[in-house]
């Protein structure tokens, strides 16, 4: 058979056996009796398990899942670095990732996330994030997983923005994805996720090790939200990449800094394009300063100011405000899932581009 499309994979990774419910259950217990599979919810849990499938399958990989997108990149960082090795970062990658490392004792070397890169001699892990936030650029995963082998180095790639239907870093020769499922994986801005996915089950048994010890455990009841949004997960993505589309199209031009992989006149697009499934919501662009983006804000009716990205409403958010090494007008705009030509008219009134 040829391969199933997004919707299919999507919602059959989640839908249960025939005689089950359609989609597991959350399962909330703590001790069970002994002789099953289970025995006590720190170190395993049903609900777990059937969200871990399916996004082991969407991935290709082992996956194990974590609290939230930083409790992922944490224990990922701790299972595989050791005292006095060397990392290397883009960036401009997620902020708290680097703020992690800042406490170890760790080597932290940077690069930009479409490059150079440094050589990888020496380097015990690749953390890559691409497209990167917020700044929306590519890196070449194959060739860079290459290289890192060569070197001895383990690669992962943060793969939030992409999401599991948007990129499969592990068949592009990666050895571990790492993802804040709080995003577009859940989609509707109510629960806070992660996991990683690692290619080797060697990888994927300790990090479930160094979860059951830390005793950083995701509750049934979010693991169950997360199983939720995953099935709608490619309907979602479809009208988020038509809107951003849209929007890019209306900003074209008009605004600086504009930037949407998905764009064939975007720098990252030949890249993108190689190497991604599909495109998303996610746009950047800048306005000239903070107050421009506080009336863009003011006079929308349909984007709200709000510090996440890839959930069900269309939310805009000024990443100077948080710190972001980025200009102080410059907006990350995540398109949601209304109407186009509604979103498309908000956002061209808000900006006074009509
Ligand atoms: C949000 C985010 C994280 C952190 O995830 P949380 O679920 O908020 O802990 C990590 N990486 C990227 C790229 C993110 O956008």
């Amino acid at each position: 058979m040829n391969e199933l499309g997004d919707g299919t994979r999507v919602v059959h990774s989640v839908s249960g056996a025939p005689g089950d419910p359609f989609g597991a259950q959350p399962v909330f217990a703590s001790a069970y009796h002994l002789g099953g599979q289970d025995y006590y919810g720190r170190a395993g849990n049903p609900t777990w398990r059937a969200l871990e499938t399916a996004l082991g399958s969407l991935e290709g990989g082992e996956c194990v899942v974590f609290p939230s997108g930083m409790a992922a990149i944490s224990t990922l960082l701790r299972t595989v670095l050791s005292a006095g090795d060397t990392l290397v970062l883009p960036s401009d990658g997620y902020f708290l990732s680097r703020k992690f490392v800042s406490g170890m004792d760790v080597e932290v070397v940077e690069a930009p996330t479409a490059g150079p890169y440094p050589s990888f001699e020496g380097v015990r892990l690749v953390l890559l994030e691409t497209p990167s936030n917020p700044g929306l650029d590519v890196c070449d995963i194959a060739s860079l997983a290459e290289a890192a082998h060569a070197a001895g180095a383990l690669l992962a790639v943060d793969n939030t923005t992409a999401t599991p239907l948007g990129q499969r870093p592990l068949e592009l020769g990666a050895d571990l994805v790492v993802a804040s499922d709080t995003k577009a994986v859940a989609g509707h801005s109510d629960v806070l996720f992660g996991h990683v996915t690692a290619a080797s089950a060697e990888l994927a048994d300790r990090l479930r090790e160094a979860r059951t010890v830390n005793g950083a455990i995701p509750g049934p009841f979010e693991t169950w939200l997360v199983l939720r949004g995953l099935g709608t997960l490619d309907l979602r993505l479809e009208r988020q990449a038509k809107n951003a589309e849209a929007l890019h199209r209306l900003l074209k031009g008009r605004v600086a800094g504009l930037r949407w992989p998905g764009a064939p006149d975007d720098p990252a697009y030949l890249l993108a394009a190689r190497q991604m499934r599909r495109f998303n919501g996610v746009l950047t662009f800048e306005l000239p300063d903070a107050a421009a983006v506080g009336d863009f804000l003011s006079r929308s009716e349909l984007v709200s100011a709000a510090t996440s990205f890839g959930g069900l409403h269309s939310t805009a958010d000024r990443r100077a405000q948080w710190g972001d090494p980025v200009p102080e007008g410059l907006v990350r705009l995540s398109a949601g899932c209304e109407d186009t030509h509604d979103l498309v008219a908000d956002v061209s009134h808000a900006l006074g581009l009509n």
